[in-house]
């Protein structure tokens, strides 16, 4: 005879846990999966408020780690942040001014580290591989921004004042270069 799991032994108390739980599960996988970067425990609670279902930050600790133990989502450690599960990327890299998460594929380094420690009676629990540094689109933000003061030189005549000591007003008006 089967027994159904879906059914036995359950008290109506604990289905009403568990479809809760799965409710919660499924608004932060969704929330995750509409994000366009990583996004902390906090940031998910904003959201979770923002769609009319504030859950508790204890709680969606709770479920984020059960959503990283199933394999759904990834905690990024590199930003204390979490992201919808990279499938097949063993590797990270993550912007540190937009926080996207990239998944990459690295193989080759992942086996090299677990060679490292064979023999050495060290027991490896986790593997973590995560690079930062800056997405194309940052990079290119950041580069216009520096360029910018030189296109505004009101502002930049008021910067060299404050750094001078001298005062910025009837500082002369530069035409355009
Ligand atoms: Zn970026």
């Amino acid at each position: 005879m089967r027994m159904d799991k879906t059914s036995a032994g359950t008290a109506g108390g604990s289905n009403l846990a568990r479809r809760r739980r799965s409710v919660q599960d499924d608004l932060i996988l969704s929330i995750l999966h509409t994000a366009p970067h990583a996004l902390s425990a906090y940031d998910i609670q904003d959201r979770t408020t923002a769609k009319g279902g504030r859950i508790a930050v204890a709680q969606i600790y709770r479920v984020l780690d059960r959503l990283v133990r199933s394999g759904q989502v990834r905690r990024v450690e590199l930003l204390s942040a979490y992201v919808i599960e990279p499938e097949g990327k063993n590797a990270l890299f993550v912007c540190t001014r937009c926080r996207k998460a990239i998944g990459l594929s690295v193989e080759a380094l992942a086996s090299q580290l677990a060679d490292a420690v064979v023999g050495s009676g060290l027991t490896v629990e986790r593997q973590v591989i995560e690079l930062s540094g800056q997405c194309p689109q940052c990079l290119a933000a950041e580069q216009a921004s520096k360029a910018a003061p030189f296109r505004q030189p009101g502002a930049l005549l008021a910067e060299r004042a404050r750094q001078t000591g001298r005062r910025a007003s009837g500082m002369p008006t530069l035409s355009s270069p």
